[in-house]
């Protein structure tokens, strides 16, 4: 019978490990490691990349490995001080998309304050064409 190699028990986590040197890359008490992956999940913008966003490219621990250890992606990403990854976020501000009163709004003021205005006669149009 073959022996096992001795357990050794993580400083950080407690974890019995018999590989201490490939634990080390993937432990998750290890402020190094979690500084790395928070680096890597963050899109520039505080919020999580998604999970394919992570697999396409060569990562230093797999989307599986994250997601099974803090309970999802959506966790890992809370976990690593970082915003759940989602598609499509409302931008904000400056940056959110007019309504159609604002558009509206827009295009009437631009064409009042400007002798001719292409999109005001598309407008007059338009309207025209609800009547
Ligand atoms: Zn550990």
């Amino acid at each position: 019978m073959r022996r096992k190699a001795k357990a050794v028990v993580c400083p950080r986590c407690g974890k019995a490990t018999q590989r201490p040197t490939a634990h080390e890359q993937v432990c998750l008490a290890d402020p190094q490691n979690v500084a790395r992956w928070r680096a890597e999940m963050d899109d520039g913008d505080g919020m999580a990349i998604s999970r394919t966003e992570w697999q396409s490219q060569p990562r230093s621990v797999s989307d599986d490995y994250l997601s099974r250890s803090y309970g999802g992606w959506d966790n890992a990403a809370r976990a690593l001080g970082l915003k759940p990854f989602r598609k499509g976020a409302p931008a904000i501000g400056l940056n959110a998309p007019l309504s159609e009163a604002e558009r509206h709004a827009c295009a009437r003021r631009a064409a009042l304050e400007t002798d001719y205005h292409l999109s005001y006669r598309r407008e007059a149009a338009h309207e025209a064409s609800l009547d």
